[in-house]
């Protein structure tokens, strides 16, 4: 058997956790949690599930859902969506990039990455046909550098996948960087896929800034969204892709062929819970106390502190602390200090290593004390 994708392991996300589980480690690598959601939304999916809403939903979505969602679109970003044509909820960031990638890319299309980046996007560029053109973010800050994006725009390039709030990096880009894009995009036929699944966690007074609130980018975005990530429920994998109808139908044709649809009451109780603004509009003061006791017991390490400005990523460079590789060094601290990390270099294709590591502060004051207790020691 021919690999398809030949250069793919298993995630370091999974590594990591499970490398975690066997040393019994804090886990500050993946991404999730460690704390409940609401008990509200598990209450409002027990009685969605009580009340027979346990069939097939219409293909795009439950209609109330996406009403919500649109609506919330238009109060934060100021653009009208059809909940009827252009909204579609599905199993997830992850299977909303990839049915929209699936949707558009063509064989031998080329479709720029800024790196670091996600490591779902380049397998999934790769099982379209299509061709990864990787461009670095700013070595240090993690900023785009739109010289280098330009340089890489060719007719053949289909899309570009940018990501803000940033995973890893924790960078936000501004206003004027997402217009440098727009103004950059616009004299092309080059489609945006906008991954915003840290959307509601941008700190210090910052706002996150919507492909959706920018014309000449709504017009050719798909935006991704999680409500993993809004609602602390990543295993429930439900979110959502807004994007114009021409390209909602495209999308819509590979989606009913791919999951067809999402779980019902899951779908049902979010409609009902995101009523109310508060939970998600909260989400920023809510993580920026988190980061602020991370950074601040980090600060007494000898670890030296990136920037965050979003997400629920703290980024550090281990250059004082120790002369391994980042990969290297993850592995040392989970089993050795008893922390888990993940090496920023399982975000490039060539495993650029600049001894940053990110760790995941979506946890429980008590789980980052220890943490940071461990971490002290360095
Ligand atoms: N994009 C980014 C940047 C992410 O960090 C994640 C979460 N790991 C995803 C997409 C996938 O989100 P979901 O869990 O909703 O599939
Ligand atoms: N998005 C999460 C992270 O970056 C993990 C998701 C996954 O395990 N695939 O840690």
């Amino acid at each position: 058997l021919t690999s398809k994708l030949p250069n793919v392991g298993t995630t370091i996300f999974t590594v990591m956790t499970a490398l975690a589980a066997e040393k019994k480690a804090v886990n500050l690598g993946q991404g999730f949690p460690d704390f409940d959601c609401d008990p509200k939304l598990v209450q409002a999916v027990t009685q969605a599930m009580q009340s027979g809403l346990n069939q097939y939903p219409p293909m795009a979505g439950v209609p109330a859902l996406r009403e919500t969602i649109a609506t919330k679109i238009q109060a934060l970003y100021a653009y009208e969506y059809s909940p009827d044509t252009e909204i579609t909820i599905t199993a997830g960031a992850t299977q909303a990039i990839l049915t929209a990638i699936l949707a558009v890319v063509h064989a031998g299309d080329e479709v720029i990455v800024l790196e670091p980046c996600y490591d779902s996007y380049v397998p999934n560029i790769e099982l379209a046909g299509g061709i990864a053109v990787r461009v670095p973010l700013t070595p240090g800050t993690f900023r785009p550098d739109f010289a280098r994006i330009a340089a890489a725009i060719t007719p053949q390039t289909r899309a570009i996948i940018v990501n803000s709030p940033h995973n890893p990096s924790g960078t936000v880009w501004t206003a004027a960087e997402m217009q440098q894009l727009e103004a950059l995009l616009k004299p092309t036929q080059t489609l945006l896929i906008s991954d915003e699944v840290y959307e509601h966690m941008v700190f210090d007074g910052q706002q996150h800034q919507s492909a959706s609130s920018f014309p000449g980018l709504a017009e050719r975005a798909f935006v991704v969204s999680s409500f993993g990530k809004t609602f602390h429920v990543t295993g429930w994998k439900v979110g959502y892709v807004a994007a114009p109808a021409a390209l909602s139908q495209e999308f819509r044709k590979v989606h009913q062929f791919n999951v067809f649809t999402v779980n019902t009451p899951v779908q049902h109780a979010l409609a009902d819970y995101m009523r109310d603004p508060a939970p998600y509009l909260g989400l920023s003061d809510f993580y920026q106390a988190k980061r602020d006791l991370f950074r601040a017991g980090l600060a007494q390490t000898r670890l030296k502190l990136l920037p965050c400005e979003g997400t629920y990523f703290q980024s550090v460079d281990i250059s004082e602390v120790s002369a391994l590789g980042e990969a290297d060094f993850c592995k040392w601290l989970t089993t050795e200090v008893g922390v888990a990390a993940i090496p920023t270099s399982a975000f490039y294709g060539n495993g650029f290593d600049q001894h940053v590591v990110r760790f995941c502060f979506a946890k429980k004051t008590e789980t980052l004390e220890l943490a940071l207790e461990k971490l002290q020691q360095l």
